[in-house]
């Protein structure tokens, strides 16, 4: 795959860049591992006084960040300046609170243990390997780099092969803001490069975000080389609307849920599970709300669905719908190409999908919605858990049993209660099964490339 801008509006090569040699890769981690050793050595105050100071340039160059990323993976230019914008957020999040999520932890009575004082500390791993999508540019790298530089820890950036602009300006950003050279560099090469990167001494640990097979590709070097691996892989969100629920509200978020980034989020609701009593008035609305979606070009305003990032994904989500009818599904709406050029996909709802269907198990990546009908509470919850993810959730009802019985039991990383799956930076994010390994963002996601140190004194 080359490293390369392709805007997916036109399908036009925008910039093709060369892949770095492999001297240059090794320059990059001879720098990383001397940045590593001087970020280490300075204390959270300074590096909180950077952060802000690299939230100030993404905040002040949002405009221009905005119209890149939508020119290189194709969201709506609104989506994406509130993408750059939380990203700013994120940024002052962990420069105003690393120091407390990092703080030294004291045992209440260390006369438990023979010693006199005894505690816990954080401390950086060293060069952390970011393997990151192309789905928000921006923010996936954000939410790791933020905690991980304010830890202490230095950053290698593998960005996907569609975003190399998005690469290059992180590679900059936290040197501008004052960082010490080497704090956070981009590696523009190809997936079949990093394993010799993260097979290298010098880097200490490894996150990917992206596809399962990456994932499992990922861990498994990882693995042979004893080094810490944090994975956020794809969901199939189960989005469950029981009889107590604002039906007609929670068919309206369904359709931001399903399509926001033209649907294209790891946490987006994928699967909508709908009771029997409430099933006819929830699809009418959401089919009515998907249908009234302005799809266009990302670059304009009222725009709400631009197209699909790649060729390969909307051929993808084409051959999803088309093995699902094929097999019995009904399609309510959409599901066709949009226009002549570039790579638009007409947002679709399907019902009536079994599970010899693909769509049934596989992870939609687009506006391709399957509804689900159910009779009772106990069969929402089999059904949002006969998946192999299990990322976020989203349940809608107004009866506290009902609540916590699908908090309990259904097998995800989160559960939003009447409302849609965000990320924020004040909670964790992660997921079980095959949406992947460990958390991001908050205490834990910080926490996740430190060295917790245990320390006994007699
Ligand atoms: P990939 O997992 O292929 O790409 C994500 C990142 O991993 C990219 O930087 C990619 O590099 C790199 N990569 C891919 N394979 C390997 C490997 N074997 N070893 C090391 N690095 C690797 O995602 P795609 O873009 O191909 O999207 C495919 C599917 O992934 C989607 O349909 C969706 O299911 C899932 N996905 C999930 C995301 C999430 O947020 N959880 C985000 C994006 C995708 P390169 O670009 O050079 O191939």
């Amino acid at each position: 795959m080359p490293i390369a801008t392709v805007n997916p509006a036109t399908g036009e090569l925008v910039e093709e860049f060369p892949s770095l040699t492999k001297e240059q890769v090794d320059q990059r981690l001879t720098r990383a591992e001397a940045a590593a050793a001087s970020l280490r050595a300075t204390d959270f105050d300074t590096r909180a006084r950077w952060m802000r100071a690299a939230a100030n340039l993404v905040e002040a160059e949002a405009a221009s960040t905005a119209r890149m990323l939508t020119t290189e993976m194709g969201k709506p230019i609104a989506q994406a300046r509130t993408e750059v914008l939380k990203c700013a957020h994120a940024m002052r999040f962990y420069a105003d609170n690393a120091e407390t999520l990092l703080a030294d932890q004291p045992l209440a009575d260390p006369s438990a243990v023979n010693a006199s004082a005894a505690y816990t500390s954080y401390e950086p791993l060293g060069v952390v390997l970011a393997v990151m999508p192309w789905n928000y540019p921006m923010w996936q790298v954000i939410r790791f780099a933020a905690p991980a530089l304010m830890a202490g820890n230095v950053g290698l950036l593998k960005h996907a092969s569609n975003v190399p602009q998005s690469a290059l300006y992180l590679d900059t950003l936290f040197e501008r803001a004052g960082f010490p050279a080497g704090s956070f560099q981009s590696l523009l090469i190809g997936a079949t490069d990093v394993e010799a990167v993260l097979r290298d001494r010098r880097v200490a640990a490894v996150t990917l975000t992206g596809s399962e097979p990456a994932g499992r590709s990922i861990a498994a070097v990882a693995g042979s080389e004893v080094k810490k691996v944090v994975l956020e892989l794809g969901g199939s969100d189960p989005f469950v609307v029981l009889p107590s629920a604002d039906v007609r509200a929670a068919a309206r978020t369904a359709v931001t849920a399903r399509t926001i980034n033209n649907g294209q989020s790891c946490i987006a609701a994928k699967r909508f599970i709908v009771h029997a009593e409430v099933y006819e008035e929830f699809v009418e609305a959401f089919v009515a709300g998907t249908k009234a979606l302005t799809i266009g070009d990302p670059l304009d305003e009222a725009t709400e669905i631009g197209p699909i990032a790649t060729e390969s994904g909307w051929r993808e989500l084409g051959e999803l719908v088309d093995d699902a009818v094929a097999k019995g599904a009904v399609l309510r709406c959409g599901g066709s190409a949009v226009g002549t050029e570039g790579w638009f996909f007409e947002p679709a709802v399907l019902e009536e999908v079994t599970t010899e269907m693909r769509v049934y198990r596989e992870e939609a990546f687009g506006p391709l919605a399957v509804v689900h009908r159910v009779d009772d509470i106990e069969q929402a919850a089999a059904l949002a858990n006969d998946t192999p993810f299990g990322l976020s959730s989203s349940v809608w009802t107004t009866d506290p049993v009902e609540e916590r019985f699908l908090i309990t039991r259904l097998q995800a990383g989160a559960v939003f209660v009447n409302g849609m799956s965000v990320s924020y930076p004040e909670l964790p994010f992660g997921g079980v099964k095959d949406s992947g390994i460990g958390r991001e963002l908050a205490a834990e996601g910080i926490r996740e490339f430190c060295n917790l140190k245990t320390i006994w004194k007699s």
